[in-house]
């Protein structure tokens, strides 16, 4: 077995795939390979999720295989911090090493610790291509602005994992987009954990992109990042007074007219107990001038039903809000308690049942609105990115569908196709999800 050997599992949401591409980049420009097999490899390393209970399980499954498949493992993540830490160490002592997220240096120094490894000579340096390595396909990219968050939703350990805000200087941020943008990304994906927060603990300071002076701000990332021609998706927005300066991008065509905004609840109380992010703003009124701005604007949201203290009338606010925000897109989770998080202590949690009839109600309400609205645009026009293509003929999305999380845009019969082209096309079809078009 060669000594320069890699194998990589990654968990977890499209933040920790951003640390897994930074790894995977750093190990290949030190001179590593990266193989898909525990069998080929010298050591194994696992990406964590700790986000909720399933996910460490998940994580956790994950280290014990690469243990009993490969032996030597070094473990990275969000679930490398604290308790989670010591429990990994506790069922599993054989891993090597254990970091938290964004540890990049971390992780590759337990690498060539335990796998020494000096590269023969430069060239390797010029096999990375210069965008670093992707694991997402390479049309479409995840940009992340910052790591960690100021906010303490009560049912979120995120900042006990990841820290507070700590924005990325923009001249970086736009490099790295620059760069993705000349290898070929058709569409670049907004992340963070606040992206509205971007610049806040910076006090917005000036960078240089390309000579020219920028504030560390959304507004000015998304006026920059429109300049590229190419499609800009914005997640994790919430609904601040400020944001409305964005929209008027989304209305001209510079970015998508598509925001990824998680709301959480209607109820003004329920809000409260979450100590949510913008619980005080008036998030319908906000809406109603964002669509005013920008009519043709989608919608994503999540939500949370079940949440310590919320009673029938706090759930039926939630629904209220629902038929009256009209989103486009919403996921729902039943409130599951996570460990360390502060809602644990909240007093009157909701029976298991309840929650789970309440999640029932919340989605069949909801899934009647997201069918509607997919229903109205039978018979317009519109733009496609082609995520893959198969014998029936190619799949994409349109501006309202972020991959993996939204619906997909079926183009039955169309030939000629690749991933990653733009092609527009009339909707004559739809589902609760998903359109047909040709
Ligand atoms: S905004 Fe709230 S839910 Fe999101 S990462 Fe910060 S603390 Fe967690």
């Amino acid at each position: 077995m060669s000594s320069n050997k890699v194998g990589f599992v990654s968990l977890g949401c499209p933040k920790a795939l951003v640390d897994s591409e930074r790894i995977l980049t750093q190990l290949k420009i030190d001179g590593y390979e990266i193989v898909p097999t525990y069998e080929d490899a010298e050591i194994v390393v696992v990406n964590t999720c700790g986000f909720i209970d399933s996910a460490k399980q998940e994580s956790l499954d994950a280290i014990g295989e690469a243990i009993s498949e490969n032996g030597r493992v070094i473990v990275t993540g969000c679930m490398g911090v604290g308790g989670d830490a010591q429990a990994i160490m506790a069922r599993h002592p054989k891993v090597l090493s254990v970091t938290g997220p964004a540890a990049y240096e971390e992780v590759v120094g337990a690498v060539h610790k335990y796998v020494p490894h000096t590269p023969a000579h430069d060239p390797f340096n010029d096999l990375v291509p210069p965008q670093g390595v992707k694991l997402t396909p390479r049309h479409y990219a995840y940009l992340k602005i910052s790591e960690g968050c100021n906010h303490r939703c009560s049912f979120c350990i995120i900042p006990s994992m990841r820290g507070d805000l700590v924005s990325r200087p923009i001249g970086d941020v736009m490099a790295e987009a620059e760069r993705l943008v000349r290898a070929g990304v058709r569409e670049l994906l907004v992340i963070s954990q606040d992206t509205s927060a971007y610049g806040i603990d910076t006090k917005y300071r000036t960078g240089f992109w390309n000579g020219r002076p920028m504030k560390t701000r959304m507004q000015e990332l998304c006026e920059a990042l429109g300049e590229f021609g190419i499609w800009v998706r914005l997640h994790y927005v919430y609904p601040y007074p400020h944001v409305d300066n964005v929209i008027p991008l989304m209305a001209e065509g510079k970015i998508l007219p598509y925001l990824d905004v998680p709301l959480q609840h209607g109820s003004p109380e329920v809000l409260k107990r979450m100590k949510r992010p913008a619980a005080a703003e008036k998030s319908l009124q906000r809406i109603d001038k964002w669509r005013d701005i920008c009519p043709d604007i989608t919608l994503r949201s999540t939500f949370i039903v079940g949440f310590p203290g919320e009673t029938e009338r706090d759930f039926d606010i939630l629904l209220d809000f629902l038929r009256e925000a009209q989103l486009d897109r919403v996921g729902c989770f039943a409130y599951s308690p996570v460990k360390g998080a502060k809602a644990n202590d909240l007093p009157n949690h909701v029976p298991e049942e309840v929650k789970q009839e309440r999640w029932q109600r919340f989605m069949a309400l909801q899934q009647e609105i997201s069918s509607a609205r997919l229903r109205a645009k039978i018979g317009k026009t519109v733009q496609i990115l082609i995520d893959e293509v198969d014998e029936q003929g190619a799949i994409g999305r349109s501006s309202a569908d972020a991959p993996e999380i939204d619906g997909r845009v079926f183009l039955n019969g169309a030939i000629g196709l690749n991933p990653g082209d733009f092609v527009e096309a009339e909707v004559t079809g739809s589902d609760e999800y998903d359109l047909w078009a040709g």
